[in-house]
């Protein structure tokens, strides 16, 4: 805890530039751990794309300052002023809410994402920010968070302002954020880790992996969700799953993808 007489923004500083250090550690530990699963499960899916990978960390770390400045500026006012509506007692809000929490709010995240995503991809502002993501082609267990500032801008306010409108128990918001690591990071390592059984099964149909994100790296125009099919579905922009992957999976014939 700070020093309650410590100024204003000096406590910012040193609690943004922490927040950063965990968000930083945080895509590092993930990443790291998925590109070693690579490396074990699809030896040499990443040969040659060392300068690649390298450009990615370091895009990525340039946003987890992006990231960690708001969330830092939120967890310190959450902290010494009691913003937010993030509990952490269970009894604070009520037990069936607990669970109705987390689509809630990866629901949010994922409609941010989708119509923030399309607008990246009219030509001016692919020009200016999303071609740093689009230049990691394809993708690897790196990409996760490899995107211009100005990108990293919108994905970095969303759970910060959410947190003051839908309230959270503690523990379901650390959900929230170890699936967007988790999603983010392995939507791009290049493969499937998922079983056939839930990619291919009606719930698979409505929920995004590394099968349906791919596609997005392979044609740009389809495919802007992040967790879930909705948007894409609703909106005439889902062209189905990367052949390439389902065929290495070995999930289904090239007919069935979708
Ligand atoms: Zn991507
Ligand atoms: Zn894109």
């Amino acid at each position: 805890m700070l020093p309650p007489d410590l100024p204003v923004p000096l406590a910012l500083l040193i609690v943004s530039f922490a927040v950063t250090v965990i968000v930083a550690l945080r895509y590092l530990l993930a990443s790291g751990l998925f590109a070693f699963a690579t490396a074990r499960m699809r030896p040499g899916l990443y040969a040659g794309r060392g300068e690649q990978m390298v450009r990615e960390v370091r895009w990525s770390l340039l946003s987890a300052a992006i990231y960690g400045t708001p969330a830092g500026i939120v967890l310190w006012g959450w902290q010494h002023h009691g913003w937010t509506l993030i509990s952490t007692d269970f009894a604070a809000l009520p037990w069936w809410y607990h669970p109705l929490s987390l689509p809630i709010y990866l629901f949010v995240q994922d409609t941010c994402f989708y119509w923030s995503h399309r607008w990246m991809h009219r030509p001016k502002w692919f020009r200016i920010a999303h071609a740093v993501h689009h230049a990691s082609r394809p993708p690897t267990a790196w990409t996760a968070m490899s995107f211009h500032p100005v990108e990293a801008v919108t994905g970095a306010i969303v759970v910060p302002v959410l947190v003051f409108l839908v309230p959270i128990n503690v523990t379901m918001l650390g959900l929230v954020l170890t699936i967007a690591t988790v999603m983010g990071v392995t939507n791009h390592m290049g493969w499937e880790m998922f079983p056939r059984w839930l990619v291919h099964s009606p719930l698979g149909h409505w929920l995004i992996t590394a099968s349906h994100h791919e596609r997005h790296h392979e044609e740009y125009l389809c495919n802007f969700g992040l967790y879930f099919r909705v948007w894409d579905r609703l909106c005439g922009t889902d062209k189905g799953l990367s052949r390439r992957i389902v065929a290495e999976a070995g999930h289904a014939p090239a007919r069935a993808v979708s």
